[in-house]
Order: structure tokens, then sequence, then C-alpha cells
């Protein structure tokens, strides 16, 4: 391998979730040599997740040989990129709203921290070292347990004026009119198509309640149950019509799918694509559909890229 221009040193990254904070050692050549993980203690407050996170931290950074420039963070809720902090958060981690991530962790470290949202996090990960390497406009377009992404240019993540760019999941769908959504509201393309919305239109369309999660929904679809199938098909067509609204305002070079739907196979990305083709505008008709390619370790490198210069893809 050839002489990096900035191999002066190692990144910690951290992806920061509800359940779980996963970490990860790059080295100076952006390749994971070490990874860790360790419950979130979410239900007993920010200070405990923070202390849990600087031990995941002491137990990686011995991993590596070479200096550690800084810590990366990938994290749940609304996190302000230019002062890594939480701007807004949702219960799901206790007292996590307001909590200044810089401060709190270079006092547990002594490390540099940069932070942005985890769904950014994957979204900077695959436009910098994944399926958008060679892209200069990337969106990524999550669908999961919810629905997110990220719009990215020149591998620079645009995360709007209150940093919460990305929410995709609430663009209003026609197939999804009446449903509640996770914000209150009602009618956005989450209540149909992310994972749990899937298998409640499910039931709600007489499916067998015996089919516990969208993975065995998934499967059923699979053999060839009618309603599991038409579930799934709802929700994919939901879901690219609404990344064809998304795709006629921005216009994207490429569009990376991510999230544990994007492995529900080909029946889903069919669906997807329909969708896509229904609701594009001629011009757009041939934009680059793909699936995202570095999985969980997306969070990784885009947290560590925060340390990367501005310009630098993998
Ligand atoms: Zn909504």
């Amino acid at each position: 391998m050839s002489e990096r221009r900035f191999g002066a040193g190692a990144v910690l990254a951290l992806d920061v979730g509800g359940t779980k904070i996963a970490g990860a050692v790059l080295d100076s050549r952006r390749q994971i040599i070490a990874t860790g993980q360790v419950p979130t203690p979410a239900s007993a407050g920010a200070p405990a997740v923070l202390d849990a996170m600087a031990g995941l931290v002491a137990q990686l950074r011995g991993k590596s040989s070479e200096e550690i420039l800084g810590l990366g963070l990938g994290a749940a809720g609304v996190i302000d990129p230019a002062n890594a902090q939480v701007a807004s958060a949702t219960d799901t981690i206790a007292g996590w709203a307001g909590t200044d991530l810089r401060t709190e962790l270079l006092a547990r470290t002594g490390l540099p921290v940069r932070a942005v949202n985890d769904v950014h996090a994957h979204g900077l990960g695959e436009a910098r070292a994944g399926a958008g390497r060679a892209a200069k406009q990337v969106l990524l377009f999550a669908v999961g347990t919810g629905i997110g992404g990220a719009h990215l240019v020149n591998g620079q993540l645009l995360s709007g004026a209150h940093h919460v760019a990305g929410h995709m999941g609430h663009i209003d769908s026609p197939l999804a009119a009446g449903l509640p959504c996770s914000c209150g509201r009602t009618g956005h393309v989450e209540a149909i198509a992310s994972g749990p919305a899937i298998h409640r239109h499910y039931l709600r369309l007489g499916g067998d309640e015996g089919v516990l999660d969208t993975r065995e929904l998934t499967v059923r679809a699979g053999q060839g149950d009618e309603l599991a199938r038409r579930a799934l098909h709802t929700g994919a067509l939901a879901a690219g019509m609404a990344l064809a609204s998304l795709g006629n305002v921005l216009d994207p070079e490429l569009i990376i799918v991510s999230g544990g739907m994007a492995g529900a196979g080909d029946l889903w990305w069919q669906a997807l694509r329909a969708g896509y083709a229904a609701s594009a505008i001629d011009p757009l008709a041939h934009t680059a559909i793909v699936p995202a390619q570095l999985g969980n370790d997306a969070a990784f490198y885009g947290a560590a890229s925060l340390f990367w210069p501005a310009n630098e893809r993998k």
C-alpha cells in the first residue's frame, strides 16, 4: 500500500444506539483493526452512557500502536456537529438531550471529540468509504426500524439548519393515508414502509398473528404467503415513491439504499424500484440505485472520517 498523505494516526469510532454501543479502531490506512461492543445503560441516564462509552474507548485504544487522533461518534438523537452536542433526543436514552459530548468525553478520555447523528454517520461512511466513494452527490436512504438517510455532496454531509436533514420517513405518502407515524402525525411513509409498519400492515390485512416480526414475515413472503407479499410489496412501493420524491428535488448522482429492509430480498427491491419508476420524473429514470456496501461498519467509517481531511475518500 502506498504512503498515505495523512498517515499520522488512528481514529476511534463509536456507534451509539439505544441498546448497544459499538466501537472500532481505524488505523492511518483507514482500515478497521479492532472492534468492541458494550450494552447502552440507557435507562441509567446520560452520565452512565458516557461512562460506558469511555470504558469502551479505554478497551479499544490499547489495540492501536499508532497515536489516536481523536474520537469520532455517530450517536442517537439530533446531533449538532459543530459543537458535538445532543441538540434534542427522544427518551430512549434517559436525559440524553442537551448532553455535551465534546466536553464530557474529553474529560473522560482526553481525546478530541467530533460527532454526528448515527444515520448521518452511515451516510458519511458509505459516501467516503463505501458504495458512494466515487460519486459527487449521494443520497443515502435507510429503511429499517425507522426510515432516515443523508444527503452528501463531495463526501460532505448536508445536515441542515437544525441538524435534522435526512428525516426521510416523514414524507407524505398516499399509501400511508391515515396511518399514525412515529412523529405523532399521520400519513408519512414511515407509517407504511418501515420494518415494523410492514408487519403492522400484514396484521391489518388479516395475516397470521403467529408471525411475530418483519424478519419472519419476509421469510413467509418468500414461501408464497400472499398477505406477507402484499404487505412487503406495499411498503417497498411506498418507500420507492418517497425515494423518487427526494430524487426529483435533489437529483443525486447515486442513491444508496441501506437498513434492514434492504436485506429483505428481490420482492422488496423490485417493488422499491417500481415505486421509484412510477414517481421519478423522466430525466431521473435511470439514476443508479444500489445497495449499501459497508453494513454496520458504515457508521465507524463515517464517524472516523470526521478526523480525515475534508476531501479525502478511502
Ligand atoms: Zn412522521
